[in-house]
């Protein structure tokens, strides 16, 4: 028997099958193995069987052993690394990788043993206390409190009583000890809680569309605080019911610890997180724990769409439009692709749900590729927030230069009062580089695309990141002459000490990047902020992820323009969604919600339909622009970047690319609306020097969509990066 064998190494020098020796039926399709790789040896993938090769016998070695005591990947899971590799162009290793996690390679993964205590059964409690000598109180508490509790963990019972009482029980035979594998559950301090709730008339109509249609995809548009979450549960209830498994993704785990809290509460063990902040040690078990049915529901951010789960009954994408969902390392994959490829080999199906649903996602279900379905109310008909607008034009002239609007201040005064909580969402990643007239709002525009410039401070320019055009930086505005222009903005600690100014006896609690650098960051200030020991919570695009905390009354929304302005054609779509979602933290529960919305542009169009919770307007508007300029949906934008050390090197590089698909524009002059090449809008990253070849077609482009990342990637060497994105999230 031969078996076919990717070897663990992503280089494209060994991306190809190799064949290997094994007696027959010894080892199965989808293990993972040790062969022998010219002088050293590798672990390796089978990815085949056949009885012969076409090799001469005598140059074929053999398989030296199994690494795991089963296969690690189904026949389902080896197809889809597959479609993963041809897909996204990378070597079949780095795609067979994604499924399982990397604690298995080079046998790092370590079982965790744990010591537990309990009292021996050869004596009564009364009788080994009585055999105490008299003033052995530790010991005898110890005895005690073992009776009452079983069996403890033995670190717990020392820390208790002390290690020199335990360790003279032991001695007597009155404490036994166990040993056991450890279950090394994560997130066990979640508050896992249940609601029995009657489901409303527009949650069942969900449910019901979801388990009729005969289509692959169901999107919900449901607004927020609709109850979607409960229609997630029901589903994955009655999928599990007919004996089959789960998979839900989440953008960001961390940030989602009701949906977490809820599933443990409702399916307890049969639910496994699949996160990478967890310890090594965890990841393997809660993987583990899948692999052998264990546990039935995968949670996870977009890499748990590779979860081992065999027997798939459904794929959950919560908040589908939220660009975590696409991988900006190799494989940059799209998950919605590879849950549609999944669904196709498991016969599953996949439900996407968003209040703000992505552009692309909305269109396929108007055009009928996706099942729609609609829940337009929240529940028990609790209105949506009322939006207030401040122009801060008009602040700025009446003199008030703090960061709050007068409306602002006496919301927040009001929701003290009442004793209410209030969420301050401030948009940092909008306050990168575009400049701003702070007198009339004007936004400086690129000339060729319909996008914003962004101001290069290291050479004084503003930059298209579409075109590549500079122009010179201003000085004044052009169109109302003031010098007061802004490109920089507070930050979220400015933002806690001022309001800290106007409520001196309130708390404030903080939540971005730096304040959540450990692994339960998160998970602590939220919890704490739905616990109520803070009034006030200021942070970032993390507030505005799905949570539910009913105190909430008041969302401030800073800088409502500044993503408005991100030098991107998602810009719009952007925005829609942030302040959609921000607004729906408010006003969740019995009481009213409202949202202060501060804004230099307070006749924006963007902002109008925001407020105005006018998602068919925006999506109208929105796909009228992408088709009159050509983007996405309508186009796909094709980055190909290169990134080397050796800045000569790279250029090089950028040339020989740009010559290559210049020759196949020149075949195929229809398929291109742009192309050029250019340095990157950030020049250097981590030492690297950055060039792009930047692309969108339309079209039938599909069959040199293959031909351009060959000839791209043929390029690609030691020292010089090449790869291919496609509609890439960030274009730095
Ligand atoms: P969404 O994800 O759509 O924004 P959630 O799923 O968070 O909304 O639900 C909003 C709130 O409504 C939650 O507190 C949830 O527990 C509650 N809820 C959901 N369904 C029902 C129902 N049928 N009856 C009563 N409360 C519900
Ligand atoms: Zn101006
Ligand atoms: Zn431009």
């Amino acid at each position: 028997m031969i078996a076919e064998v990717i070897v663990d190494v992503a280089h494209g020098e060994v991306d190809r099958v190799f064949d290997y020796k094994i007696e027959q039926d010894r080892y199965a399709l989808g293990s993972r193995v040790e062969v022998p790789f010219g002088r050293q040896t590798l672990e390796g993938f089978i990815i085949g069987l056949k009885p012969k090769s076409d090799l001469s016998e005598s140059k074929i070695k053999e398989v030296i052993r199994c690494l795991d005591e089963f296969p690690v990947l189904s026949t389902e899971c080896l197809a889809l690394a597959r479609f993963v590799k041809e897909r996204y162009h990378v070597p079949f290793a780095l795609a067979l990788r994604q499924f399982i996690p990397a604690e298995l390679r080079g046998g790092r993964v370590k079982k965790k043993i744990i010591s537990f205590a309990s009292l021996s059964s050869e004596f009564t409690p009364v009788e080994m206390v009585a055999s105490l000598r008299k003033g052995s109180t530790a010991q005898a508490n110890a005895i005690g409190y073992l009776k009452e509790e079983g069996k403890v963990l033995l670190s717990v019972l020392n820390e208790k009583f002390g290690n020199s009482a335990i360790k003279s029980l032991k001695e007597k035979g009155f404490v036994i000890i166990s040993q056991e594998k450890a279950d090394r559950m994560p997130y066990k301090e979640l508050d896992a809680f249940s609601k029995d709730v009657t489901l409303s008339l527009e949650q069942e109509d969900a449910i019901k569309r979801v388990e009729n249609t005969q289509k692959a995809v169901t999107l919900i548009h449901g607004v927020t605080g609709s109850g979607k979450t409960e229609v997630y549960l029901r589903l994955i209830n009655s999928t599990l019911k007919s004996g089959k498994t789960a998979i839900m993704l989440v953008p960001e785990i961390a940030l989602t610890p009701q949906m977490l809290g809820q599933l443990r509460a409702r399916f307890g063990d049969s639910v496994s997180i699949l996160h990478s902040g967890l310890s090594a040690g965890e990841r393997y078990d809660e993987w583990l724990r899948l692999k052998t049915g264990e546990a039935k529901i995968a949670i996870g951010a977009r890499s748990a769409i590779f979860a081992p789960l065999e027997n798939l009954g459904i794929i959950i994408i919560d908040e589908e439009h939220d660009g975590s969902y696409e991988a900006e390392t190799a494989p940059r994959y799209k998950t919605v692709e590879v849950a549609l490829k999944r669904a196709q080999l498991s016969g599953s199906k996949i439900v996407l749900g968003s209040a703000t649903p992505s552009i692309e996602s909305y269109d396929k279900a108007l055009s009928g590729e996706y099942n729609l379905a609609k829940m337009t109310t929240r529940i028990n008909g609790k209105d949506l927030p009322e939006f207030i607008v401040s122009d801060m034009r008009a602040e700025l002239r009446r003199g008030n230069e703090s960061i709050f609007s007068s409306d602002l201040k006496e919301e927040l005064l009001k929701c003290v009062e009442q004793d209410n909580q209030a969420i301050i969402f401030f948009n940092r990643r909008g306050y990168s580089r575009q400049v701003i007239c702070r007198d009339c709002g004007y936004v400086a525009r690129c000339e060729n695309c319909d996008v914003t410039l962004n101001y290069h401070r290291d050479n004084g320019v503003l930059k298209c990141h579409y075109c590549g055009s500079a122009y010179k930086m201003l000085s004044a505005c052009p169109e109302c002459g003031s010098v007061n222009l802004s490109y920089s903005g507070a930050g979220t600690q400015k933002i806690v000490a001022e309001l800290k100014k106007l409520f001196p006896n309130e708390s404030v609690l903080r939540m971005d990047n730096d304040t959540t650098s450990n692994k339960e960051g998160h998970f602590k200030i939220l919890k704490e902020f739905s616990q109520k020991k803070a009034r006030f919570l200021v942070g970032t695009q993390m507030v505005a992820k799905g949570h539910d905390f009913p105190s909430v009354t008041l969302v401030g929304i800073l800088d409502a323009d500044m993503s408005l302005y991100f030098s991107d054609y998602r810009s719009s779509e952007r925005t829609f969604q942030l302040l959609t979602q921000v607004a729906g933290r408010s006003g969740r529960a019995n009481k009213k919600g409202k949202v202060v919305l501060q804004t230099y542009n307070p006749d924006n169009l963007i902002l109008r339909q925001a407020i105005s919770y006018d998602y068919d307007g925006f999506f109208k508007n929105e796909k009228g622009i992408r088709q009159a300029t050509g983007f996405p949906p309508y186009a796909l934008i094709v980055r190909v970047m290169i990134e080397s050390e050796d800045d000569g090197e790279a250029m090089s590089t950028l040339k020989s690319v740009y010559e290559e698909i210049k020759k196949i524009q020149q075949k195929r002059p229809d398929a291109f609306l742009f192309f050029n090449k250019m340095k990157c809008p950030v020049k250097r990253i981590k030492n690297k020097f950055r060039y792009q070849a930047l692309m969108r077609l339309c079209g039938d482009y599909q069959s040199i969509k293959d031909e351009i990342y060959e000839k791209s990637l043929s390029f690609k060497t030691q020292k010089t990066l090449v790869y291919v994105e496609e509609n890439p999230s960030n274009l730095y």
